[in-house]
């Protein structure tokens, strides 16, 4: 009889969320994350999980981000048949995601190809469109709330998260017939000052807590700031400086956020006559989903929905589907505010428009989101004169700035308050994952200070005994 988890990825790293449950030689992996960033590194560790993936009974997944989810197709691929236990949102979210996914590898695999020397071998895809489907046909949607089990003696609730549409943190009740563990894995915790989502729903008692550390560092600026921000790069850029205000956004979450507020500022006669574009074909396709799914939203924004039918839209926007189109605005010298993916600026349209955009000085690049250690976008952020885009070098000369309220990560603060759930004293055990190394110790330090006695920062491939 034996209860034991394994971190797989996401430990002393932000990427690549992946943990190994195994109870009574039964096994259920938490998320099946991508790495990202980090070159040949990443690459290897997704190719290798570090398990057998035939003998994972089941997966979990906490919300639909590529960092979570990116390869379950892989794993499909590689002989995974159970099923994988999701909220119907995060479903939805992922059959966009993981097939934008698996179309960004195969296109960065023929330009690899095209441009290898004479004998070089470029490896494959870590999985193809085609391996999409039938990974999506083992997912089991489970609403909020409602209890399922997972494999003989592990129960699962999820309970909502607030960080993406659809993102849950994952309850479970193991029982190897010999005791009964409550397991909590936070998955990434959202604000409680979102936009557009609920505050995360305060989580049932645990006795094992797994939590994220993303924002364990740091606190994020208040609500009421945010509008007034982004309406003053837009100003500062767009008005003063004529010119393009380029903001690198996730396609699922951010992106939709950064219009609803655009959105309200055009209502209020606020927004300065100039085009947005939405350009990334998966944010349009995930504005969909957003709009299909208005069940989730807060109450407040439900409201507003009774005056504003579309909350995502409004006068001078543009949602570029093709690419002929994407590529003018490359070109395009007036002023407008392109809204582009992904949000780490490692892939997609917003390489272009970097390559376009960064050597004017009348242009912004306005960070929205968290970008890891190794990306383009935490090059940019960390003051580079020149980056590498497609192999060439550029020089940054367009101004560089931040707004954290974006963040779809709890901070310091809230992660705190959403462990208020807890009763440290029947807490036998805090993992802290998903952080960089600063990030996890201040946090350690913090939940500490909170009575948390037993707390501990895994490696990459530590396992322990529950
Ligand atoms: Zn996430």
């Amino acid at each position: 009889m034996s209860i034991r988890i394994t971190f797989h990825g996401a430990a002393r790293m932000v990427t690549g969320s992946k943990h190994l449950l195994e109870v009574n030689g039964l096994r259920v992996l938490l998320d099946c994350g991508m790495f990202q960033g980090e070159g040949k590194e990443s690459d290897a560790k997704n190719r290798h999980f570090g398990f057998d993936p035939m003998a994972v009974d089941a997966v979990v997944l906490s919300h639909a981000h590529i960092d979570h989810s990116g390869l379950l197709p892989r794993l499909v691929k590689e002989g995974f048949s159970g099923p994988i236990f999701a909220t119907p949102a995060t479903r939805d979210l992922c059959a966009i995601m993981l097939e934008d996914s698996a179309g960004i590898q195969e296109s960065d695999h023929e330009r690899e190809v095209r441009h290898a020397r004479d004998g070089q071998r470029v490896p494959p895809p870590l999985y193809t469109v085609k391996d999409v489907w039938p990974a999506m046909q083992q997912f089991v949607t489970v609403p909020y709330g409602e209890e399922r089990e997972v494999v003989p003696g592990v129960r699962l609730t999820f309970t909502d998260a607030g960080h993406i549409l659809g993102s849950a943190v994952v309850n479970l009740v193991v029982n190897d017939g010999t005791q009964e563990r409550r397991i909590l894995f936070s998955g990434d915790v959202g604000r409680y000052v979102d936009r557009l989502l609920p505050e995360p729903a305060p989580p049932p008692q645990a006795d094992i807590v797994i939590c994220e550390s993303t924002y364990g560092d740091r606190d994020h600026a208040s609500i009421a700031e945010a509008v007034s921000e982004l309406k003053r790069h837009v100003e500062h850029t767009c008005v003063e400086k004529k010119g393009k205000l380029i903001i690198p956004a996730f396609s699922v979450g951010k992106t939709q956020e950064v219009l609803y507020t655009l959105n309200e500022l055009s209502n209020a006669g606020e927004l300065p006559r100039i085009p947005v574009f939405v350009d990334s074909p998966l944010a349009i396709d995930a504005t969909k989903v957003v709009r299909d799914h208005t069940e989730l939203f807060r109450k407040e924004v439900r409201e507003k929905l009774q005056e504003d039918p579309d909350l995502f839209s409004f006068r001078g926007v543009e949602f570029v589907q093709n690419s002929e189109r994407s590529k003018q605005l490359n070109g395009r010298q007036q002023p407008c505010i392109i809204i582009s993916a992904s949000g780490m600026m490692e892939a997609g349209r917003i390489r272009h428009h970097l390559r376009h955009s960064l050597g004017n000085e009348r242009n912004t690049v306005l960070a929205v989101g968290f970008c890891a250690p190794g990306t383009l976008g935490a090059e940019i952020l960390s003051g580079a004169e020149v980056v590498h885009i497609f192999g060439q070098p550029i020089r940054v000369k367009a101004e560089v700035a931040r707004m954290e309220f974006y963040s779809a990560h709890a901070d310091r603060f809230e992660l705190v308050r959403f462990l208020k759930s807890q009763d440290p004293d029947q807490v036998q055990r805090l993992f802290l994952v998903h952080g960089a190394e600063h990030a996890l110790h201040a946090l350690a330090e913090r939940f500490r200070q909170e009575g948390f006695p037993e707390i501990a920062i895994p490696a990459q491939g530590q396992g322990f005994d529950l």
